[in-house]
């Protein structure tokens, strides 16, 4: 089968033939029919974070497409179901994390495109329990972003515990961001927007931000606090030291800064400030295949559709140099 492999940090991806996996008894075969690329993918080439992924490694953990072959001991797919392969492509099942709803903090997953092999392939082994079900109004164009960056971004606006009528700020209009605008327009939040540049000011406005703010022309801190007196809640997905640290200080007293990108940097913290403003950071890792979906049956409804722009394989080095420029509007979804 054709895949896109990484061999190395740093390295371009190779897209050659490789043996096409096989299944366990417990596992699927997916034909996958379009992946997104997320700037995970790109961490992961890079070597950017303390875990490292396995080398070579085939990346993406947004891949959708149909079953192709199913293992003995599986019993509720089918072939021919559509289904979709997250980052938590597998849990334990039965620690304290799994059994109280928090799989995706389980010490034994395994995760897509990183300690296993992903979807930038035109086929997929996956494990039966952690595949969701694509509905069949989302197209698996439409519904591959989903599969990370809207589950990413939808559990994060629930962590943020944002009410209809509070402000919240996302930063970083990026693949993530460009969904969490329209998720949070659909639970009824304020949105005030932060990135930079002209296309990214223009897509935040038509998903509903009431205001843009440029982190490159604009007083962020400042013009955010003048806007909203402060938001309720932050979500932050700059890949950028600077961009978390404005996250943290346009919150207003009793609010919530939820950090989901993942810049390879620390993040420094005025103790007097948390304490005395009572201000909660905290992180928010994915969702889980419940997140998942509910944040599809969001776009089911039509309240939800990322913004895409189709690629192949082959186009996957272009892709990558584009997302380190921060040149790409929405999302990249590569089909197959
Ligand atoms: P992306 O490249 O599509 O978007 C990033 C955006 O951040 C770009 O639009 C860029 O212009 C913008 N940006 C850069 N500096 C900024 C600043 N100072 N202020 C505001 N915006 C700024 O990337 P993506 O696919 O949306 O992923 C974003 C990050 O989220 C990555 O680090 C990725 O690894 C991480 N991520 C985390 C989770 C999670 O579960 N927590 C899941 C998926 C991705
Ligand atoms: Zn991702
Ligand atoms: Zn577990």
């Amino acid at each position: 089968m054709k895949a896109a492999v990484a061999n190395a940090f740093g390295s371009k991806l190779d897209i050659k033939d490789v043996k096409q996996p096989a299944i366990e008894p417990h596992q699927i075969l997916v034909k996958i029919h379009a992946c997104g690329v997320c700037h995970t993918d790109l961490h992961a080439c890079h070597g950017d974070w303390p875990v490292k992924p396995i080398m070579p490694l085939i990346p993406g953990h947004e891949g959708v497409g149909e079953i192709v072959e199913v293992g003995n001991a599986v019993t509720h797919l089918k072939m021919g179901d559509r289904v979709g392969i997250p980052w938590l492509y597998s849990a334990c099942g039965h620690c304290e994390y799994c059994l109280s709803g928090k799989e995706s903090l389980c010490l034994s997953q395994q995760n897509a495109g990183y300690s296993v092999n992903g979807s930038y392939a035109e086929y997929c082994a996956a494990h039966s329990e952690y595949v969701v079900k694509v509905p069949d109004e989302v197209s698996y164009v439409d519904a591959a972003p989903l599969f990370c960056a809207g589950v990413t971004t939808y559990k994060a606006l629930k962590v943020s515990e944002a009410k209809p009528g509070d402000w919240v700020a996302i930063f970083g209009i990026g693949g993530l961001g460009h969904l969490a605008v329209q998720y949070a327009i659909a639970m009824g939040l304020r949105v005030i927007a932060v990135d930079t540049g002209a296309a990214k000011k223009s897509l935040s406005l038509s998903l509903g931000a009431e205001e843009f703010i440029d982190f490159m022309t604009d007083n962020v801190v400042e013009d955010i606090k003048e806007f909203t007196g402060g938001v309720h809640a932050s979500v932050c997905t700059a890949v950028s030291k600077v961009g978390f640290r404005q996250s943290y200080d346009v919150v207003r007293r009793g609010g919530k800064c939820v950090l989901v990108g993942l810049p390879p940097e620390d993040m420094p913290l005025p103790i007097f400030d948390t304490v005395l403003n009572g201000v909660s950071v905290v992180g928010s890792i994915v969702g889980t295949r419940k997140d998942l979906e509910e944040c599809l049956e969001f776009a089911a409804r039509g309240k939800v559709k990322a913004i895409i722009t189709e690629k192949k394989l082959d186009d996957i080095n272009g892709i990558f140099s584009d997302m380190e420029k921060g040149d790409i509007t929405g999302r990249i979804v590569m089909t197959l």
